[in-house]
């Protein structure tokens, strides 16, 4: 089987992931597993990669997708795989459907993890870290026995300042213009199913299997 998989931040995109793919038993690759492997294998785009990432410069899709046709190029692939952080863009989605195209192979399904906005702000702005032992908790999910202090130490708990109300807005507003004409695309193509992703772990996960047609519950 063949996925895409795309949520927010916050939506639980990587435990999801992790479910995927033991029950499908395909590769997971997100783009920076195959950044990270292109470069150290030494091959041609990762070399190119690599200059531009040195350089502090963003690296340019025909790189990026240059990596991509040659990941999914690999054995291990050829049973199907889930992809995860590419495409971010439609430029980057025509381009990988004239990958699959060139390698005789086509996307079954997107997944798109949503999970309503104010859920997304609760459950990004309520880890807390000890000052002390830089252990973390949830506020919500999580909780340490006593408020405010580390279960391990005593030390006094604190919200660091990526996690504040004010910068987890602002992510989630910089995610939602990227991705928007990206779920519209893939809408369009009839490939984009919309998962409830504000429920538990165990039921998302079989309500993914249900709109793939697999029965794992
Ligand atoms: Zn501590």
């Amino acid at each position: 089987m063949r996925l895409l998989l795309m949520g927010p931040p916050g939506a639980g995109k990587g435990t999801q992931a992790e479910g995927l793919i033991e029950k499908l038993k395909v590769p997971h690759i997100s783009t920076g597993d195959m950044f990270r492997k292109a470069i150290k294998e030494g091959t041609e785009l990762g070399r190119k990669a690599k200059e531009y990432m040195d350089a502090g410069q963003l690296v340019p899709d025909e790189v990026t997708v240059g990596i991509v046709k040659e990941r999914l190029q690999e054995p291990d692939c050829q049973q199907g795989f889930l992809l995860d952080g590419f495409p971010r863009t439609v430029a980057q989605a025509e381009a990988l459907d004239k990958i699959l195209s060139e390698l005789d192979m086509n996307l079954d399904a997107v997944i798109n993890i949503e999970v309503p906005r104010e859920k997304l702000i609760e459950r990004l702005t309520g880890r807390r870290v000890c000052r002390n032992c830089g252990a973390t908790y949830h506020v919500i999910f999580n909780p340490p026995s006593e408020p405010g202090k580390c279960d391990n130490c005593g030390g006094e708990l604190y919200q660091r300042s990526d996690d504040t109300e004010e910068t987890v807005a602002n992510r989630l507003d910089v995610y939602k213009k990227q991705t928007e004409p990206l779920i519209a695309f893939y809408e369009g193509k009839g490939l984009l199913k919309r998962i409830n992703g504000d429920q538990s772990i165990e039921k998302v996960l079989v309500d993914i299997g249900e709109a793939l047609g697999r029965d794992w519950a």
